[in-house]
Order: C-alpha cells, then structure tokens, then sequence
C-alpha cells in the first residue's frame, strides 16, 4: 500500500491582509536601545555627552556647568527652585549631586 504524500500546493503562499504588519525587522529594535543610552549619557542642554555629570531631584541628568547656567538664567520658582529643563520637575540647586552610577538604569526607579 503505498501512502500518498500530502498534497503540496504550488500556488505561491498569499499575501496577509493588508495594513497588518506581522514582525518588525529586530535591528530597529536595538537600533532603539542605543539611542536611548546616547541618550541617557547625554546632557539635554548642550546636547554633548556629560562633563561632570550631577543629578537633580527627577533623576534627570545634566554637565554641572549646564545646570549651573540654566539656574543663573532663570528666576526662581517658589523660593529656590528650578524647574527641570528636560521635564519641568522642581529641584532645588543645592540638592545636585555628583552622577558616580552614569551606567546605573532608568531615572524613573
Ligand atoms: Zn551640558
Ligand atoms: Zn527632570
């Protein structure tokens, strides 16, 4: 008894339904991953990557001189505080300290 072998078709495979995108190629994922580290080793005022980094209250991250100069340029915000240039948080001046964990995760933690 011979066994007949599963009919193979040879019309050529269908297209999906258009206007759904099944997979994104891999490389943009990680192409997104970098970035965001550039981003996070990156101050947001002179756009360079941080001199002397300090962080302020938020967590967000800036060159001593940058957040230094942001201050002296603006007027206090309820007795000595300045709003975040990245995310408008308040943080007091004084409170700055020096980044030592720039490989450390996100901000927000
Ligand atoms: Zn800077
Ligand atoms: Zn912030």
């Amino acid at each position: 008894m011979r066994e007949t072998p599963p009919t193979v078709s040879n019309r050529p495979h269908r297209a999906r339904a258009k206007g759904r995108v099944a997979d994104k190629p891999a490389a943009m994922a990680s192409a997104a991953s970098t970035q965001k580290m550039q981003e996070e080793a990156t101050c947001s005022i002179c756009l360079e990557h941080l001199t002397e980094p300090v962080t302020i209250d938020c967590g967000h991250n800036f060159c001593r001189a940058c957040i230094t100069q942001h201050c002296e340029h603006r007027e206090p915000e309820r007795g000595t505080k300045f709003p975040c240039p990245q995310c408008l948080a308040l943080f007091q001046k004084e409170k700055l300290r020096p980044n030592t964990q720039q490989t450390r995760g996100s901000p927000r933690l």
